[in-house]
């Protein structure tokens, strides 16, 4: 039996922060603002993750006001979610995933980042699929003022 689900996430991006995707920093004149490192992408896949299993989001197992998580690799949260996963059987089968954002280009990024992701989550890059869209200069994400990221997750539960 296979299970979807999907996951959401966006931060606002300011100067004086690195901007990390999918586990990878990106160079570019902004970054992420956010309690942990801002990784809109992984927070995204981790919710799509979560959610396909069954257990909840990524605030419940990782609050924002938990000082452990400060500052942290959003990488750590795939790999607990990892862990979560296999302890209940699930198998990763497929990751589909849509960043936003008007600058900068992430195509030649995407490899690095699959690479990055497919180590946290112990599958291969195959089974990652990235893309790229600018949101046309509409609202706070088309003005530059915010990052985006959509997700969905398939698993096989056995
Ligand atoms: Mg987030």
């Amino acid at each position: 039996m296979n299970y979807a689900g999907i996951g959401y996430d966006l931060h606002r991006l300011v100067e004086g922060r690195k901007l990390m995707i999918g586990g990878i920093e990106v160079p570019f004149d902004k970054g992420s603002e956010g309690h942990s490192d801002g990784d809109v992408l992984c927070h995204a896949l981790c919710d799509a993750l979560l959610g396909a299993a069954g257990l909840g989001d990524i605030g419940t197992h990782f609050p924002d006001a938990d000082p452990k998580w400060k500052g942290a690799s959003s990488l750590i949260f795939l790999e607990h979610t990892r862990k979560l996963l296999s302890d209940r059987k699930f198998r990763i089968v497929h990751l589909d995933a849509i960043v936003v954002c008007e600058r900068p280009k992430l195509g030649p990024h995407f490899q690095k980042m699959r690479e990055a992701l497919a180590k946290s989550l112990g599958i291969t890059s195959l089974e990652i699929n990235l893309k790229a869209k600018t949101n046309e200069g509409v609202d706070a994400v088309g003005r530059g003022e915010a990052i985006a990221a959509h997700a969905v997750a398939t698993l096989s539960q056995h």
